[in-house]
């Protein structure tokens, strides 16, 4: 085995390694034995010499993501029995069983434990994000070993990892295919034309805009959110707040909404709900999208929706933020709770994750209280099976999400 840089680690510092935390934070650190490059894989001791693990070494608040507790080599076969042991998950989970379901995430990072790597199955291609340098030097390797697991199911694999690095990285990767380009459907003409993938969730369809989307393209953590969705949406006027694509729209027409709206401050986010919303009902009448900042709408809107969704972006990035979020989530969720309909249904979720679920009650809570309405919770909502969290890892709970009846 090749002979790797030593991570000493302070005295007491090893506790986190025995309870399979995969991250080693700077300050537990005591020496770096030798020369260490920013993605190298480093081999991590406590401070009488004894192995604890392997891992991913970066500059940075976390300097070392765990690959291996146990002293393996981590080469082509690791990478390989990692992602086969991903896709036998979902597999088993069901989720790529035809044409009716073909998006799903293949990938999530310490959910999975690859930290720091993250990828989507967008109907046979596989979307890759990378969030450590340690993980995107080895970009090769994934590729061959995704296409050596998914065989025939694999038609190209796309980078989308241009936004994700850490701020001071020394690679800046941009956007592009690690594969030959697949022939993708066009749509427009001209200088309107743009390559697309097309993938149903549920038998639902959607355009994915592999190459400006958020995300990897399309918030797949919602699909199990938005079929509970359709099933309470019969004969209701529906408000889709921050609705990006218009998931939540597509399946809100599909469970027989009487009439939806659709709002987001993206112009192109809006642009792309029409289209989606079209592809699905050509000849709809009672859906209607608004480039509008959400506040505003909120604001002035008047109390005609039975059902609201309010899925905003993280309001809080790091727990300096909280504070501020968690005001932005009361103030918001007010809003909808003062002007939603008596009997209504209030879908709000949160995605930040430094939001623990019992602070992100507690804003809904208090909105409730200043709203002055009954509300019940019917459902509590979290992230789908295909972004499992790991037992050791609780950071990876990000998504929550609550289902209240408003009276
Ligand atoms: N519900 C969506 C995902 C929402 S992502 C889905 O299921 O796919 C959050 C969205 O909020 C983004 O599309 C972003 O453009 C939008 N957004 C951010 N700030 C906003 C604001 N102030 N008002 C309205 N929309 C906003």
């Amino acid at each position: 085995m090749e002979v790797l840089t030593k991570i000493v680690l302070k005295s007491g510092k090893e506790q986190s390694l025995f309870r399979l935390h995969p991250w080693i934070f700077s300050g537990a650190i005591k020496q770096i034995e030798g020369n260490v490059k920013e993605g190298q894989l480093v081999k991590v001791v406590d401070n009488k010499g004894n192995f604890l693990a392997l891992g991913h070494y970066q500059i940075g608040s976390i300097a070392v993501r765990i690959i291996s507790f146990k002293e393996i080599p981590i080469d082509y076969n690791f990478w390989k029995e990692k992602i086969s042991a991903s896709l036998k998950m979902r597999n088993a989970l069901g989720l790529f069983k035809n044409d009716n379901l073909n998006v799903y995430r293949l990938v999530n990072a310490e959910g999975d434990e690859m930290p720091g790597l993250v990828i989507d199955f967008y109907n046979g291609i596989a979307v890759t994000q990378f969030h450590s340098i340690g993980m995107y030097l080895i970009k090769d390797q994934i590729v061959q070993a995704l296409q050596e697991v998914l065989g025939n199911s694999l038609t190209a694999v796309y980078d989308k990892s241009e936004g994700t690095m850490p701020f001071k990285a020394i690679v800046r990767p941009t956007n592009g295919w690690l594969t030959p380009s697949p022939a993708l459907p066009q749509t427009g003409e001209g200088e309107e034309a743009w390559e697309r993938v097309i993938v149903s969730e549920y038998g639902n369809k959607f355009i994915i805009d592999l190459f400006e989307g958020q995300k990897t393209g399309f918030y797949i953590d919602q699909r199990e959110n938005r079929k509970l969705l359709e099933q309470n949406s019969y004969g209701k006027n529906v408000l889709n707040m921050f609705c990006y694509t218009g998931g939540f729209s597509v399946y809100a027409l599909h469970g027989g909404a009487k009439l939806v709206h659709s709002v987001d401050s993206s112009a192109k986010a809006i642009e792309l709900t029409n289209k989606n919303v079209s592809l699905n009902f050509p000849e709809i009448k009672n859906h209607e999208a608004f480039a509008v900042d959400a506040f505003e709408y909120l604001n002035n809107m008047d109390d005609k929706y039975d059902l609201i969704i309010l899925d905003p972006p993280a309001f809080a990035k790091h727990n300096t933020a909280l504070n501020n979020a968690l005001q932005g989530y009361k103030k918001i969720n007010q809003k909808a709770l003062e002007k939603i309909r008596k009997g209504g249904f209030l879908f709000t979720f949160s995605c930040s994750q430094v939001v623990s679920k019992e602070n992100f009650r507690k804003s809904v809570f208090a909105a409730s209280v200043n709203a002055r309405r009954k509300v019940s919770i019917l459902h509590q909502l979290s992230q789908p099976p295909d972004h499992p969290v790991s037992m050791y890892h609780p950071e990876g709970e990000y998504l929550k999400g609550l289902v209240l009846y408003v009276e």
